[in-house]
């Protein structure tokens, strides 16, 4: 029988079909992947980390706001930047594809934070987690201990938990945005979201009733990267502790 292309078959079984890898001849080089890959999300929190990246040494070389590039390079070789939705750094970071990214409390919580260490909160992309009615909704008597509440939103499993602690029996309705239209339109009594500033409540004749923490965005580092790239990321993750106001 002939041999297959890339040499054995156990080799093509190992990397046929499998997104992502290179299914070509096998080169004896393996390829130059920087070191340290972090994983961050556009908009605010790219932003607010770009301090702390200039303290640690780093710049980007492109801007993903107008860039479409989804890998990023940076001034130093060794360290590249992943931007992936905000939703999904954890995942990144516990799986291992990135070393370490910077993932808002809110994610942290839905995510579980499983084979995540979580060193440092940034005091970036501050806001708070809360509950909101439309005005003149009479929250404080349908969240009375034993009542009922029916609640839209993103945040599963903290409004689960924040309902529980007070004795509320909640129907959640899973939302992925735009959850200020859902007590407008009847889908729900109330929502559980991010309030900064409560502009986006007030525009919807909304407004905040109880508020459930207060929010920020944390470090998160994969647990075998600090083990097996602790020279490399422990210079990174002081710099950032130097640079958190
Ligand atoms: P999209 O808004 O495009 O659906 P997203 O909600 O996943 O995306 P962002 O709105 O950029 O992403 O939020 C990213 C993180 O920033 C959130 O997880 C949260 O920690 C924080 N954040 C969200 N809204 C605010 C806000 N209004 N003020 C400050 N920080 C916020
Ligand atoms: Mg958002």
């Amino acid at each position: 029988m002939a041999e297959p292309p890339c040499g054995s078959a156990n080799r093509c079984r190992l990397t046929e079909g499998v997104p992502g890898y290179n299914v070509g001849p096998i080169s004896s080089e393996a390829p130059s992947v920087p070191s340290i890959t972090l994983a961050l999300s556009k908009g605010r929190i790219f932003e607010e980390t770009l301090p702390l990246l200039a303290a640690a040494g780093i710049v980007p070389a492109d801007n993903p706001e107008t860039s479409r590039k989804l890998i990023i390079d940076t001034n130093r070789p060794d360290v590249r930047l992943v931007i992936v939705r905000a939703t999904d750094t954890p995942t990144y970071v516990q799986y291992g594809a990135a070393d370490l990214g910077i993932a808002g409390k809110d994610v942290l919580l839905e995510h579980g934070g499983a084979g995540l260490y979580q060193p440092l909160d940034l005091a970036i992309a501050k806001c708070r987690l809360c509950v909101a009615t439309r005005k003149g909704f009479d929250y404080a008597a349908a969240s009375r201990p034993g009542g009922r509440v029916r609640v839209a939103t993103k945040y599963i499993n903290s409004a689960k938990t924040h309902f529980a602690a007070k004795g509320v029996h909640v129907d959640l309705i899973k939302l992925y945005g735009s959850m200020e239209l859902a007590p407008l339109v009847g889908l729900a009594d109330a929502i559980v979201d991010l309030v900064s500033s409560g502009s986006t409540l007030r525009a919807n004749n909304l407004e905040e009733v109880e508020e459930i923490m207060p929010i920020s965005s944390r470090l998160i580092v994969n647990q075998a990267s600090l083990k097996l790239k602790r020279e490399l990321l422990q210079p990174l993750l002081e710099a950032f502790a130097g640079a958190v106001k």
